[in-house]
């Protein structure tokens, strides 16, 4: 390797490069795969009960049971489980779910005839908000672009 090449090259941004880029991105693979083989204590204990994990908020954990039902837990543990029973609810856990694994796939959600576009994504899929968060924030539709009128209705305070 010739030395010229090891020396950084200043006169653009370093952190603009293409080199710095490709860098960072394998950064993030990797650190990626590592998550995968280490999974989250949540969807561990998910999983030693038959529960596939879905995601994690603020409040606690959602999973799916074989069926296609949604549970949620509160962060303590799995074992006082609950099964979700707001509509809205239920359709955000099976939309994020049947995107996120293929062998979900079957829970895809149909769009129903009374449905509306998701006022929030504009039926982007994608709350709107700067990227480092829309990737990682949930929109009130799952993702799945549209919700029933009644949902949003149910959110305004009255
Ligand atoms: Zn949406």
């Amino acid at each position: 390797m010739r030395l010229q090449a090891l020396r950084p090259q200043l006169k653009r941004d370093p952190l603009g490069s293409k080199h710095v880029n490709a860098l960072l991105s394998a950064w993030h693979w990797l650190k990626a795969q590592f998550y995968w083989r280490r999974p989250h204590e949540w969807k561990r204990q998910a999983r030693a009960l038959g529960l596939q994990p879905v995601y994690a908020d603020w409040v606690g954990f959602f999973g799916l049971d074989d069926a296609g039902n949604p549970w949620f837990a509160e962060h303590a543990s799995w074992r006082d489980r609950k099964p979700v029973a707001e509509r809205e609810l239920r359709h955000v856990v099976r939309a994020v779910a049947s995107r996120r694994y293929f062998r979900l796939r079957r829970l895809r959600l149909v769009r129903t005839l009374t449905a509306i576009t998701c006022p929030t994504c504009k039926g982007t899929g994608r709350p709107p908000l700067p990227p480092e968060h829309r990737y990682r924030i949930i929109c009130q539709c799952g993702g799945a672009w549209w919700v029933e009128p009644e949902w949003i209705k149910a959110d305004q305070p009255s």
